[in-house]
């Protein structure tokens, strides 16, 4: 339901709520928050923002430069369950004071660029997302954060046989064996209560929720569905998504991580997307070509597919992103489309005659990616194949992990790590400015910023498992 500046105020005074924090996304994915008093809100709030120092948030501002502006969606007003006084909650959009242009490093406000010009071309005026993200709970975790050392421990009491950590003192009976976690009922799931408890907090927080259930991975891999929604507020409920997962970890004493592949040699967590374009309130997606999708859904195939290297760089902007696109674990590895299998990198799910649940599963991304930049790009991509008519080439309906080395060379593979993927977003970045959704600035910084801080750190640490491999040489 639509909700005005002016309810909002109307919902703080009769409910005397005297806190309102403000939530904004930064540029690698992070919710960031000021809370203000009751009085500091007011209707100039929500045009011209509220200030805060933008040169202390990693990848934006220069510090001599640094005013910069968060406004609130009255649409996304909630009351976070996480606080012990009533605090109402919104997330921000951020902007340019000066001129009240939204700031071209802000991402929420690259996925609104990126409906805009959907709409701009006339092919669609909807983009529907739909996140799956994965997760694992985790007992203890540590990990040293000096800046010269290497070492990093994880470890769960929920089930883990690979991981090479040491688990002393645990009872090991009623445990998912290796790749069976999907899905034994309690008291093998020891996670049920912590997983109702997450959904339920979500809807609370105004997110549609669907269901839960324990992955495949022994170690405490969990998935919450959520139902899909337009391109904002699929960003919106992502973020929800895992603020609640998180925070309700935490208060069972446990930790929650999104990270793609925390475990070496089980299932990694992915963050399938499920994506439609609609135009007045009818799917574009179905039709009579391959798996009932319409000639508009494969040449959005032939986009992504085309692009999807240097779309990585957003969906999977993580180092150990590219530790979970191997072989054998339900990741995608190679750049295919197929209905109903999963070891393409897109999927066409069956769903029935019914033309409005017709979309397709990308299932490259994971949930280490800003979603807002993620879907943003998506869907630039999916626009350059309609408007380009991308032939996505003929489906593949075979277990691709099956395939001979022959056969399997002629299927383009997904980037072997984060350097390679920023490599194709340097070579490949037209899709993204050309429609100006992304600048020119946006991607170079994007690029600059993960070598700086994550490539190139990464590289040049001593691994741990360089110490068991050649410590004795
Ligand atoms: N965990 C798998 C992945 O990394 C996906 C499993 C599933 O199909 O839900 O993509
Ligand atoms: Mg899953
Ligand atoms: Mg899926």
């Amino acid at each position: 339901m639509a909700q005005s500046p002016q309810d909002i105020l109307n919902w703080i005074k009769n409910d005397n709520i005297q806190v309102v924090d403000l939530k904004f996304i930064d540029m690698p994915g992070i919710w960031q928050h000021l809370t203000l008093y009751q009085d500091q809100i007011d209707e100039s709030s929500f045009t011209d923002g509220v200030a805060f120092d933008g040169s202390s948030i990693r990848g934006w501002k220069a510090i001599n430069e640094s005013d910069m502006a968060m406004v609130p969606d009255p649409n996304t007003a909630w009351i976070d369950p996480f606080m012990e006084e009533p605090t109402l909650s919104m997330i921000c959009s951020i902007q340019e004071p000066r001129t009240g242009q939204p700031y071209e490093r802000c991402p929420r406000s690259i996925a609104q660029k990126a409906l805009d010009y959907l709409a701009s071309t006339g092919i669609g005026d909807t983009a529907f997302f739909g996140p799956e993200a994965e997760f694992f709970i985790f007992e203890d975790v540590r990990f040293d954060q000096t800046e010269n050392s290497a070492y990093y421990y994880v470890d769960t009491k929920e089930g883990r046989w690979n991981s090479g950590a040491v688990e002393e003192g645990g009872n090991l009976g009623y445990k998912p064996r290796y790749k069976e976690g999907y899905f034994p009922v309690s008291p093998t799931d020891t996670l049920q209560d912590m997983r109702t408890e997450m959904l339920l907090t979500m809807a609370k927080c105004g997110v549609p929720i669907e269901k839960h259930h324990h992955e495949v991975a022994t170690g405490g891999q969990c998935e919450l569905g959520i139902k899909f929604a337009p391109i904002i507020e699929s960003g919106d409920n992502l973020m929800i998504y895992k603020y609640c997962v998180k925070n309700v970890a935490k208060k069972y004493g446990k930790s929650a991580t999104f990270m793609p592949k925390p475990l070496f040699n089980d299932n990694g967590s992915g963050m399938h997307t499920h994506q439609s374009i609609w135009k007045a309130g009818q799917p574009l997606f179905w039709g009579d070509g391959y798996a009932n999708l319409s000639q508009t859904a494969l040449h959005y195939i032939g986009g992504i597919l085309k692009h999807a290297p240097a779309l990585l760089a957003l969906t999977n902007p993580t180092t150990n992103s590219y530790k979970r696109l191997v072989p054998g674990f339900e990741a995608p590895v190679n750049l295919a489309y197929s209905q109903g299998n999963r070891s393409a990198s897109i999927r066409i799910p069956l769903s029935g005659p019914n033309p409005k649940a017709k979309r397709l599963e990308f299932r490259c991304p994971d949930a280490t990616c800003n979603p807002y930049l993620a879907f943003a790009a998506m869907l630039c991509a999916g626009i350059d194949g309609i408007k380009n008519q991308i032939d996505p080439g003929s489906s593949l309906d075979v277990d691709i992990y099956d395939l001979s080395p022959e056969e399997l060379a002629k299927i383009p593979s997904t980037p072997g790590s984060l350097l390679e993927a920023l490599e194709a977003l340097q070579n490949d970045h037209n899709f993204l400015v050309d429609s100006g959704v992304f600048t020119k600035d946006f991607v170079e910084n994007w690029i600059e910023y993960k070598l700086d801080n994550e490539v190139n750190p990464m590289r040049l640490r001593p691994h741990p498992y360089e110490l068991s491999l050649y410590y004795d040489v």
